[in-house]
């Protein structure tokens, strides 16, 4: 009988530990939700700031470099767009990081509407034309059907996408030229940016569209990368119901970064 209390006696220590440590536990846990939480809030906030002078600063810019104010020598010239250039990879990286916080703290909402994704497409190149041109290398756009269809995207969302995957195609090509191509067949519209650049080695494939990750050696040749670009991409074509993916025959030939978008589906406003 004693032996019998013992144990009974052990059983009901033993649980009410479990039940301390189980509270412990959960309080901890709670405890990192909110530093967490205003982790999100606090990089949420910080980039909403800087978005409004980084456009204001862009715009200015651009109608500097356009004569609006007056006639520029070269040398002048070439320094404003390489301030344009700089800010875009500012505004890019606030674009990233919003959006990165929206999806962790599950505020990713959408404004889906009818959109001319061509017209995107041609901004972005035209946006981007500064920093191709600093390297050197011609940035084509080539549309293979005559007709681009309409499709139901969120604008800015997919714009965030397009200029990330155009980007890096500079970043990661020291010469000759970057493709951008459109096409579409019944269901799909497909958009393609192609690149005569380091291409992807067989082994970082697999991990490309993780966050945070880059490829071997290429904080040495982008030093300011963050490799969150192609993973907010993916969580942004994903909601679209699209598909996102990488080409390449390995290292030093080259890569192609490719979507589809469907035209057909209309999905919610969340
Ligand atoms: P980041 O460019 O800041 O590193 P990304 O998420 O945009 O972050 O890209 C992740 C990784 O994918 C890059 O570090 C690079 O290794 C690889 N990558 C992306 N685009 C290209 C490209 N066009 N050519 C070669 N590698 C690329």
């Amino acid at each position: 009988m004693g032996i019998l209390k013992n144990l009974l006696n052990h059983n009901i220590n033993k649980d009410s530990v479990n039940e301390k440590e189980l509270d412990d536990f959960k309080k901890a846990n709670e405890k990192l939700r909110q530093l967490d939480k205003t982790k999100s809030d606090f990089i949420s906030l910080a980039s909403h700031q800087l978005r409004t002078p980084l456009t204001a600063i862009k715009g200015y810019v651009s109608m500097m470099v356009d004569g609006d104010f007056g006639e520029f020598n070269n040398q002048a010239i070439s320094v404003l767009k390489r301030v344009y250039s700089a800010n875009e990879k500012l505004i890019q990286l606030v674009e990233n990081l919003l959006n990165v916080s929206r999806i962790e703290s599950g505020r990713l909402y959408f404004n889906f509407q009818d959109s001319k994704i061509e017209e995107i497409v041609k901004n972005a190149i035209n946006e981007l034309s500064h920093s191709a041109e600093e390297k050197n290398l011609r940035l084509i756009y080539k549309k293979l059907n005559k007709i681009i269809p309409i499709i139901n995207i969120d604008e800015e969302k997919i714009k965030n996408v397009i200029i990330n995957l155009i980007n890096n195609a500079i970043k990661y090509t020291t010469r000759g030229s970057i493709i951008v191509s459109l096409k579409a067949n019944k269901e799909n519209v497909e958009f393609c940016v192609s690149d005569s650049g380091l291409g992807i080695r067989h082994e970082d494939m697999p991990k490309l569209f993780k966050k945070f990750s880059r490829g071997l050696g290429m904080s040495l040749v982008d030093t300011e990368g963050t490799g969150l670009g192609l993973y907010v991409s993916r969580m942004l074509i994903k909601s679209h119901k699209g598909k996102i993916w990488a080409e390449s025959k390995g290292s030093g030939h080259g890569s192609s970064f490719c979507f589809t978008l469907p035209i057909k589906k209309k999905i919610k406003n969340k």
